[in-house]
């Protein structure tokens, strides 16, 4: 049921996307059936989608068309063009995740070079 509800949430914020260059009404429409299914279900709004609308006035928000995302020292800041708010999202979690990955991906490459190395001796 869960998942369901969050396919739900995730096909109104591509209908959104898709519909905001010509019915920017629209797209706020589905953000709030969204935000109503997030509320009914008790669950979270999907990460990728947590930062496109506001957290002020709901609406849907494009970069570049009714927002302005602009980097300060730890955070990213969104500027809702709509109603003037500004949200500030630390990304130094993220920075760290990035970090993570990067060294799992060495430590697998390495495994392959070891791997590959260990093949060629025989
Ligand atoms: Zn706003």
């Amino acid at each position: 049921m869960l998942e369901i509800a969050e396919e739900r949430i995730n096909i109104l914020f591509i209908l959104a996307d898709k519909e905001f260059k010509e019915h920017p009404e629209r797209s706020n429409r589905y953000v709030k059936l969204a935000r109503n299914i997030a509320t009914k279900y008790n669950i979270k709004m999907p990460k990728i989608w947590k930062h496109r609308f506001c957290k002020n006035c709901y609406s849907f928000l494009k970069p570049g068309y009714n927002c302005r995302v602009r980097l300060s020292k730890s955070c990213v800041v969104i500027s809702c063009l709509e109603c003037g708010i500004k949200m500030r999202i630390p990304y130094i979690k993220e920075k760290k995740m990035r970090r993570r990955e990067k060294v799992e991906l060495y430590t697998i490459k390495k495994r392959a070079n070891e791997a590959s190395s260990y093949s060629n001796d025989n």
